[in-house]
């Protein structure tokens, strides 16, 4: 049964005995797709009398879009804010090793650094599609420097700055170019924050409001201003008052400019948050809500202590301290730990903890037309997982045609075995798969 040649000569996958997420639920319906793009089948039998050239038995699996991580500051041993020479081996490296854990697009953080830092890292990273080289660049998040002193967290305190003599020309100043910029965290309290968040938002960089000591209606000014983001969600701002509620009070606020949503950030690692606070923002705003994972270099690693930078770290469990004392250091959880941990401690739907890591970043970002969705015409960036949310295989659109034309659509990233015990197949094998009826022949 050929596909249709007069349309393409792309050979058209077909997943069966699947459940897809779509339009908010999972519905048993096979997933169609070709050049990289979900396909929809209906056009392709009426219109284009087209068929499946290869089908694939997916034993009963979910299918979801694949997770965007939009803060995230390493793994596997990578620093992204560490300006070295080869900072692309160290990109390449998180792209292609977080496709196990359902990453399929992520925007690499930097947090507060020198301009020579900025300078020397933002034009090594380019915006990519996701492919056979790894989960795909979306921009870089930089967390930093125009935050508050008072909640600079682990941020460095002599690289912080002000706005206050240039504006954006001060930030421009401080970052270089913006090409690559996908999402800035500023503290909206800081003088002329406001022209700031104008100037970026026309440019279509995404404000996100944290490490900041904001009170409600500064938070509030600042969305009206075009910030449409709250950085890790209860860390580093002011704790929840009645009376002010901070950049918390933003998730029930009514002054959010009609038609806009807010979202926040939230690390679901059951250490950064807990499960009790997952759930107050949850209830209070469940369409905001985006799992990341702010992981840094530590991620990935084994147990046991690794120097990471200038520093020493030790891992034990989703614990990472500064080697010999009990200070925090940061996540190492994965992103599909972070989907499985909301799952469990919010009691939402196996849609909504899904949702929260594909769906929602991609609103964030604009990009829900191609990403975070297995709506017809989107890139096939998708999950195959079981009930309990692990993930099986991480399938990534190919954008380049470099590759042989029957591997050209369609890239399986599986993890490696040893590592998850996971099944391990390779590009070869899905190319030999290509001329097979099923999965496991
Ligand atoms: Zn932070």
């Amino acid at each position: 049964m050929p596909s249709n040649k007069s349309v393409s000569d792309a050979p058209i996958f077909q997943f069966t005995n699947c459940r897809i997420l779509r339009n908010s639920q999972l519905q048993r319906e096979d997933l169609w797709v070709r050049e990289g793009k979900i396909l929809n089948p209906e056009k392709l039998f009426f219109d284009e009398k087209g068929f499946a050239d290869i089908q694939l038995d997916c034993k009963d699996s979910i299918i979801a879009p694949g997770f965007i991580d939009v803060q995230i500051n390493g793994g596997f041993g990578v620093d992204f804010s560490l300006a070295t020479d080869d900072f692309k081996s160290g990109i390449n490296l998180v792209s292609q090793k977080i496709l196990s854990h359902g990453v399929t697009s992520f925007c690499p953080t930097l947090v507060t650094s020198p301009p020579s830092v900025y300078h020397k890292v933002l034009p090594q990273i380019s915006i990519r599609n996701g492919g056979a080289h790894g989960a795909g660049v979306l921009g870089a998040h930089l967390e930093g420097p125009f935050i508050s002193r008072e909640k600079k967290g682990a941020h460095p305190e002599h690289c912080l700055r002000t706005f206050e003599s240039g504006a954006f020309q001060d930030l421009l100043a401080t970052y270089g170019a913006l090409d690559c910029i996908r999402i800035v965290t500023l503290a909206p309290e800081m003088k002329r924050s406001g022209e700031v968040i104008e100037e970026l938002t026309k440019r279509g960089i995404c404000v996100s409001l944290g490490h900041s000591v904001a009170n409600l209606s500064q938070a509030e000014e600042a969305v009206q201003h075009g910030a449409t983001f709250i950085t890790h969600l209860f860390n580093a701002m002011l704790p929840f008052h009645h009376r002010d509620p901070g950049i918390v009070g933003l998730l029930t606020s009514d002054k959010i400019p009609t038609g806009r949503r807010v979202f926040y950030g939230m690390i679901s690692d059951g250490i950064h948050t807990n499960p009790a606070a997952l759930r107050i923002a949850h209830r209070a705003h469940p369409k905001g809500m985006v799992l990341v994972t702010d992981a840094i270099a530590g991620m990935g690693l084994a147990p046991g202590r690794h120097t990471l930078g200038q520093q020493v770290i030790e891992i034990d469990g989703l614990n990472t301290y500064i080697a010999g004392t009990k200070t925090l250091s940061g996540s190492v959880a994965t992103m599909d730990t972070c989907v499985r941990h909301f799952l469990e401690a919010t009691g939402c739907t196996v849609e909504k903890a899904l949702e929260a890591a594909s769906l929602h970043p991609a609103q964030l970002l604009g990009i829900e037309h191609k990403k975070g969705t297995l709506d017809y015409d989107s890139d096939a960036d998708f999950l195959m997982l079981d009930d309990s949310l692990h993930v099986q295989a991480t399938y990534i659109a190919a954008a380049a045609s470099s590759l042989q034309p029957c591997l050209q659509r369609v890239h399986q990233c599986f993890a490696d075995k040893g590592e998850h015990g996971r099944d391990h197949h390779t590009v070869d094998q899905l190319e030999r798969w290509g001329s097979c009826p099923s999965w496991n022949t």
